[in-house]
This record gives C-alpha cells, sequence and structure tokens, in this order.
C-alpha cells in the first residue's frame, strides 16, 4: 500500500490516515480470540521450571506430530513407514527417528504441507529472497495471534506496556524515496507510534531523526540493528545526546546484532537493547531478557542444536503453532552458540541461555546524496521468477541486482524489481540488473544479501 502512487501523491495528513486504517485491520487480525489467552498462558510460562517446559514441549510435539502425521500429506507419506508411537512417555525422544527437512523440501512440496483440516483462512508470507531462494510460507490465524504474543512479551520484557509510546524503524516504505527534507517519518495513531523510514537516513538527515525521537518520547524503539545503529554512529561521531526521557529499551530483529553495534546502541541511547531473533518459519524464538541475556523460548517451539563449525550449532526447529502447515525438524540455516551447561540467568527463567546468534550481516547501500540504505531484501520479497539474488554496489552511483532467474522470469519481473529498488533508492543512483548462474557466498556459506564496496 506504502508504494502505491495514491500513498506516495497524498499529503502528509492523508497518508497518516491510510497507515492507521491499514494497522486497525492488522491489530484486528493479529489481536483476535487466540491472542489474550496465549497471552496469558506464555505470561505464566516464562517462569515454569525446566521440567514443566519439558512436559509442555512432549505434549505439544506429539499433538503437532500427530495431527502432521494424519492430515498433511507430505508427512503423512513420509511417516506411514515409519510407525510412530504416540502413547510413547519418552517424547521428545521419538523426533529423532523422523527426517528433517530444509527449505528446498518445503518448496519442492508445495501444497502438500498443508493440512487437509481446514481452519479458517490462510494467510500468506514470504521468506526474504536474498537468503537464498524466496519460500512461500501459510499461517492460520491462530498461528498469527500466537506469535504476536510472544512479540509482545519480548515488548513487556523490554519494558513496554500496551497503549504506550512506541517508535518503530523497520523498512516501512511511508515515506516516498523522493522526499528529501524532513519529516522522514509519519504518526500511526491506531498503535501510538511513530514510524521511521530506514530509506532516508544520512549524516545530514541524522540530527532531524534523533531530535523526532526525543520529540516523540518513546518507551520503547523497535528497529533494524542497521537503522538505529546507523543513528547510533552518528550520534557518538558528532557528540550528540539523546534527550528522550521515558525510553526503556530498544527492541532489535530481523538482522544480526554485532557486539560492538548494540554496545554502542546502548551508549548512545542510555538504555539496554534487546535483540530478538525469529523466522517467517516460524519455528524457533530468542528473546533478550531484563538482564541481557539471550534465552532460546522454549515454550515458543521445540529446538535442536545440530553441531556446526567454530562452536556454533544449527537451530533446527519445530514450530508449535501452525498445524496448517506444520514444520517439523526444520533446519534454519542460522546459529547459536549456547552458553555452557548449566549456566542459570539471574532473572530466573528456565528457558536455555544462548552467547551469540549468528544470522543475516548485509552491508548498507551507499547513496551520492549521502543516505545510507540498509535491509534491502524487501525487493526480492513475493516476486515470482527469482531464485536467488544480492545486491552489489561497486561504484557511489550504481548499483546491481544480481539475479539467479527462474523459469518465470520475464520482462514483469525485471519491471517489478527496478520498481522495488527504485521506491527505495530513489533517482539518484543507477539500477541494472544482471542474470547470472550463481551468487557469492561468505566463508560459512550464508549468502550475504547485499555486498558494498565502496
Ligand atoms: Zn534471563
Amino acid at each position: 500500500m506504502f508504494s502505491s502512487f495514491a500513498y506516495r501523491h497524498s499529503p502528509i495528513g492523508a497518508q497518516e490516515l491510510l497507515i492507521a486504517a491499514k494497522s486497525s485491520l492488522r491489530g484486528l487480525m493479529r489481536e483476535g480470540r487466540a491472542f489474550e489467552e496465549v497471552a496469558a498462558r506464555i505470561e505464566d510460562s516464562q517462569w515454569w521450571s525446566a521440567q514443566e517446559l519439558r512436559e509442555f514441549q512432549s505434549r505439544q510435539l506429539r499433538r503437532i506430530i500427530e495431527s502432521a502425521a494424519r492430515n498433511v500429506p507430505y508427512y503423512r507419506e513420509r511417516y506411514r513407514a515409519l510407525g510412530l508411537d504416540f502413547e510413547e512417555p519418552e517424547f521428545p525422544a521419538p523426533i529423532e527417528n523422523l527426517p528433517l527437512i530444509t527449505k528446498a523440501d518445503v518448496r519442492e512440496g508445495g501444497k502438500s504441507f498443508l493440512s487437509e483440516r481446514k481452519r479458517g483462512p490462510l494467510f500468506a508470507g514470504s521468506t526474504s529472497g536474498t537468503t537464498g531462494t524466496p519460500l512461500t510460507l501459510y499461517q492460520d490465524l491462530s498461528a498469527i495471534n500466537r506469535e504476536n504474543a510472544f512479540i509482545w512479551r519480548q515488548l513487556a520484557w523490554a519494558g513496554l506496556r500496551r497503549g504506550e509510546r512506541r517508535a518503530w524503524m523497520r523498512g516501512d516504505m511511508i515515506v516516498p524515496a523522493t522526499q528529501e527534507k524532513p519529516p522522514y517519518w509519519r504518526l500511526n495513531r491506531a498503535e501510538n507510534m511513530l514510524m521511521f523510514s530506514s530509506y532516508h537516513l544520512s549524516d545530514a538527515a541524522a540530527p532531524a531523526y534523533v531530535a523526532a525521537l526525543a520529540r516523540f518520547d518513546p518507551v520503547v524503539i523497535q528497529a533494524y540493528p542497521s537503522s538505529i545503529g546507523f543513528l547510533a554512529g552518528w550520534m557518538s561521531d558528532a557528540g550528540a545526546r539523546y534527550r528522550g526521557r521515558s525510553l526503556r529499551g530498544i527492541v532489535t530483529s530481523s538482522e544480526t546484532l554485532p557486539d560492538t553495534r548494540r554496545r554502542e546502541i546502548e551508549r548512545a541511547f542510555g538504555c539496554r537493547v534487546f535483540d530478538w531473533y525469529g523466522q517467517a518459519e516460524r519455528v524457533a524464538a530468542i528473546g533478550t531478557c531484563e538482564h541481557g541475556r539471550y534465552h532460546l523460548l522454549s515454550d515458543y517451539s521445540f529446538v535442536e542444536l545440530l553441531p556446526a563449525d567454530n562452536g556454533l550449532f544449527e537451530l533446527v526447529g519445530t514450530g508449535f503453532h501452525n498445524r496448517s502447515m506444520p514444520l517439523i525438524r526444520y533446519r534454519c540455516g542460522d546459529f547459536v552458540r549456547p552458553a555452557p551447561e548449566g549456566q542459570r540467568c539471574a532473572c530466573g527463567r528456565s528457558f536455555p541461555l544462548i552467547e551469540q546468534v549468528s544470522g543475516r550481516v548485509d552491508d548498507p547501500v551507499k547513496l551520492p546524496g549521502g543516505r545510507s540504505v540498509g535491509r534491502l531484501d524487501h525487493i526480492f520479497k513475493g516476486v515470482e521468477g527469482v531464485l536467488e539474488a544480492q545486491i552489489r554496489q561497486d561504484r557511489l552511483d550504481a548499483v546491481t541486482l544480481l539475479v539467479v532467474p527462474s523459469t518465470a522470469f520475464d520482462e514483469r519481473t525485471r519491471e517489478t524489481l527496478l520498481n522495488n529498488a527504485r521506491h527505495r533508492l530513489g533517482d539518484e543512483i543507477g539500477l541494472e540488473i544482471r542474470l547470472v548462474d550463481a551468487v557469492l557466498r561468505t566463508g560459512n556459506g550464508k549468502l550475504k544479501g547485499v555486498i558494498c564496496n565502496v
């Protein structure tokens, strides 16, 4: 909606009405019937003992696997030969007999991953397009409600109560790329939230951003690490101070948060950063508690750790929430370093402790006018015809979209990609699409979405 002609050409007041309308609809969907119920339950379950959590996981696993084996064609076929006994008291042990699945399995399996038992309408979402092949995933309403309840628990750990002021800097296209003057933000009255553009950050714009934040004085800021990190970097270079009084925490997610960046953000804004790890597949979630430690949320899903290199482990998860498209023993392709066995957090929760989360790290693209734009994988989201993609910048005045095309790639795909990129980067930079057989990967085999060499 925010990239539509009507939105881009409306005055700010009208844009804010549209934002509120969209946000109210989203609220109705995300905070439906199951939301309050799950929110209340997980308020309790965060304090369960390790034993209580194990018992809960065991019940959930049995329920999800039983229902998948009965109602989901993909699992029915594959599990038939295994002769699983769901009365087995030692669950989750039997899960080790089930095959691991990957993104490629889910893509190839397509609709055979959907349950034949209908649980109301399904909503399609997509994994991000630059971390390998994008994937379309379907969720039912109850799964969306549950996810949202967990997000709100993380916001509560950061000090936010529902209804309080928050700021948001997470890649929404709320300010047209061609706009060259503040305000680079729009007020979302439905959620009492000031939404900032992640696409207009520059040294020149930074003072206006920081001043607008302080004026709105949010209790919590939700942001991409690259966006809030840019402001923190500018503040430390310029010796600027944040003057808001109410800020209790900053919740980051969607990108890896390096320690140096976390410290810089905490110093600049004078509060703790609460980093959240999740993924579109909804099979694992890691939150940050009030003591600044990462917890693997064992009331969210069942996670196994698959040994990899350098003391890291790959997350393999089984989600509890989406019985319409269950993912069982799904390899996330993201890695963590667990804390030493037996370590307890001072917060008192029994969720396992994680020392380090290693997901995506992209470079920002630099524009001739001084803007620095992070998280550009939205350009590829939901676009048919793209197998893999990478953005490369070798010169200040040009950006190349490297695309590994599928057979569905055509002129329309090209046009959509260029339009998506134009809306985020504006007219000041040359854009080119180059079709390639493969894109470069980093040492650990991960695909880096954006490589900037300027
Ligand atoms: Zn803790």
